[in-house]
């Protein structure tokens, strides 16, 4: 008998579990919305609104990415591509004052980055096949198509702002903003959210973020992704104000002949940068994450603590092809990786 009485107190324990369960009020969670935009699923988190307010938010989100979309679009006709065939003919354009500070933030940061972010590289990334809402499917181009974009250098020293008037030294810089907008964008996006009153939310397209505020009595935890399989490679904690972003040679890429070639270019060769698999950054502006992430994967293992140093980037975390994993070590103290750690953790600081 000692058997199913035991089973029957255990239920009774059950239910009563599940009764008080019932009867304590449910942790509070945040609201989440999702829309497709910048070519990516987009995910708005709240914390602390009503449903009306919600709604308000995500409209206002979702017009600010789509409008950048729609403007700063690179093959698809938008201010960008006249801007670009003006360029191409040697001519002056006028640009709208949103469109100058995007440009001169896209220059400044492409000088601080030793040109390894380069947003004047679009003709790079035509010939390479990536504009194209497609996945490109190869082959890549001919020695001979990249020695000759190689032998115009294009440079973002090249383009000159004078006041609301864009022009280039160089007709072979094409701008491309896919490494830079996003950030831009989302920064819109946060700046409109803080306007409204909201103080708690996190704006993500597709793994690159900014939060703001936290989820209430906790931070905001933010998941990296692993960049060779499904899964999450590492968290972070994140409250105030701060913007993650993640470039990786898994977001868009051909396979020909058993060789990966992906979407991020190093200007110096005209090839997809070879020596890296992803680079995550944190830094306050969205705009400077997004640069600095492609920036520093440029960079490479070797390069990225002095481009680090000179786009004033403190915490970075690079993970090489041969899955050496490098951080600042602001970054190591934020990190969480998810069992099993990465086998070889090398600390380096930024500034060398
Ligand atoms: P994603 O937004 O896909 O996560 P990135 O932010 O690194 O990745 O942006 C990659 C895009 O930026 C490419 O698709 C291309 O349009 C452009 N790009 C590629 N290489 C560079 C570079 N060296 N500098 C600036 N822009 C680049
Ligand atoms: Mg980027």
């Amino acid at each position: 008998m000692r058997g199913p009485r035991r089973w029957r107190d255990g239920l009774l324990l059950l239910v009563l579990i599940l009764a008080l369960g019932g009867c304590s009020p449910a942790e509070p969670v945040a609201q989440k919305r999702q829309f497709f935009s910048l070519g990516t699923v987009v995910e708005l988190s709240l914390w602390d609104v009503d449903e009306a307010r919600a709604g308000e938010a995500t409209r206002a989100v979702e017009s600010i990415l789509s409008a950048a979309q729609r403007r700063w679009h690179a093959w698809e006709p938008s201010e960008l591509t006249e801007v670009n065939e003006a360029l191409a003919r040697g001519e002056t354009v006028r640009v709208d004052e949103e469109t100058r500070r995007l440009l001169a933030s896209a220059r400044a940061l492409s000088l601080a980055s030793g040109d390894r972010f380069n947003p004047g590289i679009g003709r790079l990334v035509a010939l390479w096949g990536f504009h194209a809402s497609e996945q490109p499917t190869g082959p890549p181009p001919s020695q001979e198509a990249i020695a000759a974009w190689l032998a115009d250098q294009p440079s973002m020293r090249q383009l000159r702002l004078d006041g609301n008037r864009v022009s280039a030294e160089n007709p072979a810089i094409q701008l491309d903003l896919g490494a830079h907008a996003k950030g831009y964008a989302i920064d819109q996006a946060i700046e409109a959210l803080t306007a409204m009153g909201i103080g708690n939310a996190i704006v993500n397209a597709g793994g690159d973020l900014r939060a703001i505020g936290q989820h209430g009595a906790r931070p905001w935890r933010i998941g990296i992704r692993d960049p060779r399989s499904p899964g999450v490679f590492a968290s972070l904690e994140v409250t105030g104000d701060e913007s993650v972003f993640t470039s990786g040679d898994y977001e868009r890429f051909f396979t020909w002949e058993g060789k990966r070639f992906h979407h991020i270019l190093d200007p110096r060769t005209g090839m997809p940068a070879g020596d890296t698999r992803s680079v995550t950054v944190i830094h306050p502006s969205a705009a400077v994450a997004d640069a600095a992430a492609t920036a520093l994967f440029v960079a490479g293992p070797e390069d990225w603590p002095a481009t680090a140093a000179g786009m004033g980037i403190t915490h970075v975390m690079l993970i090489a092809q041969d899955m050496r994993t490098y951080l600042t070590p602001a970054m190591a103290e934020r990190i969480r990786f998810e069992a099993p750690e990465p086998a070889e953790l090398i600390v380096v600081e930024a500034a060398r």
